[in-house]
């Protein structure tokens, strides 16, 4: 806003608040700017760090690289399955605290040019470093499988902590319960708009986890929020979590430690997956 537009903004704000002009205070410049009032709202420390972003969605400086088509270094087998309801997935979450996570175990999903790929019913696959408040950029492609429909048409996830579900699933014209759809919040909430592109194609998710946070003696801080762009569009908006993902029943929060493996799903379906990184935030 240009500064000599300010007394006439000013006035009209009086006016419409039933003042006149003369309640305006008036300003001292001088004194003001002997006093250089004007840096009290300036602040310049911390400074952003520099980052150097990446081409289109290359990893950018400071990604730790998941996947870059090479090897399954950063990957695992999960010491669990998949939580089904939240009697199964607050025992899972308390046990999470005495696991020991340096345990190797070489993850079952294939590699081929350049691509993972879910080999079905060798279980889902999580990271070997742990995250809590991540920016996460993944790229997916749900390949053609003729005759399938629903959830079974090429359904993985990606999994925040092991536990908060963003939706894969092909629903490019594939209908499916909107909460369970591409993108959702699986269970939860749907996406602000289906953004799919057709099977056979690559698509991409950036996701922006916020952890939840647990007191002490296990009671909840603060909980989990997700923002999602599909294909870079804006499909969550900040959500609010109401616990983990299950499959029956309602969420709600059980404790787990801070920082946890990331997991991608298998379903039973050959998603294919490339350039996977992911920022500490
Ligand atoms: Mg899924």
């Amino acid at each position: 806003m240009k500064l000599n537009t300010l007394p006439f903004l000013s006035l009209l704000m009086c006016l419409a608040a039933g003042l006149s002009a003369q309640d305006i205070p008036t300003l001292n410049w001088a004194e003001l700017q002997k006093a250089k009032a004007w840096e009290a709202t300036e602040y310049y420390k911390p400074e952003p760090p520099v980052v150097t972003p990446g081409y289109l969605t290359l990893p950018p400086s400071d990604a730790v690289v998941l996947f870059d088509g090479h090897d399954l270094e950063q990957w695992r087998k999960p010491s669990f399955g998949y939580g089904v309801n939240m009697e199964q997935i607050s025992v899972m979450a308390q046990m999470m605290f005495d696991l020991n996570y340096n345990e190797r175990s070489t993850a079952p999903w294939q590699i081929k040019d350049g691509q993972l790929i879910v080999v079905p019913g060798s279980g889902s696959i999580e990271t070997t470093e742990m995250f809590g408040d991540v920016q996460l950029h993944i790229e997916w492609l749900a390949p053609v499988e003729v005759g399938k429909e629903g959830q079974q048409y090429s359904n993985s996830g990606v999994f925040s902590m092991g536990l908060y579900e963003v939706q894969i699933l092909n629903n490019y014209e594939n209908k499916t319960y909107v909460n369970g759809q591409a993108s959702s919040v699986y269970k939860q909430y749907p996406p602000l708009v289906n953004a799919s592109r057709p099977p056979g194609e690559w698509q991409s998710y950036d996701i922006v986890f916020i952890a939840p946070k647990f007191k002490s003696n296990g009671d909840l801080e603060s909980p989990a929020y997700v923002t999602v762009l599909h294909n870079g569009l804006l499909t969550q908006h900040h959500v609010q979590l109401s616990g983990p993902t299950c499959y029956i029943g309602q969420p709600y929060y059980a404790p787990h430690p801070e920082q946890l493996p990331i997991s991608l799903q298998d379903h039973g379906n050959k998603i294919r997956f490339r350039n996977i990184w992911v920022r500490r935030l």
